[in-house]
């Protein structure tokens, strides 16, 4: 497994997260937002927690999901067009192959079990 299928395997189980919550009725969240409500007031980290999830819903995991979609095809196109010119030139990163954004990219997921040092910018 390449850098690349390592990043788009990663967005593949973040979207099957968000789109398994994206299932969740309203009515259940706010059964669950009702319960947690009344089971202790919303204070300090609870409130910061109840704003955090707020934020991060399963439509915002989605958009950032697919943005980064659209990043690894943007640096995996522009590193196959140079490679069919320049076969060892990266992308128009010019900083190598896998280049810089594509290791960023994977950086977030380096507890994962099939991430690998090398990748590390
Ligand atoms: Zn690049």
């Amino acid at each position: 497994m390449d850098l690349v299928d390592f990043i788009r395997a990663r967005l593949d189980e973040d979207e099957r997260i968000a789109r398994d919550a994206d299932g969740i009725s309203r009515d259940t969240l706010l059964d669950l937002y009702e319960d947690l409500i009344q089971s202790r007031p919303l204070d300090g980290q609870r409130r910061l927690f109840g704003i955090f999830i707020g934020r991060f819903t399963s439509g915002r995991m989605l958009a950032d999901i697919q943005a980064k979609r659209r990043l690894v095809d943007w640096h995996t196109d522009q590193h196959d067009l140079l490679a069919s010119a320049r076969p060892t030139v990266g992308c128009r990163c010019y900083d190598g192959w896998p280049c810089t954004t594509l290791r960023l990219l994977a950086l977030p997921y380096a507890s994962h079990h099939e991430y690998r040092t090398e990748w590390r910018p």
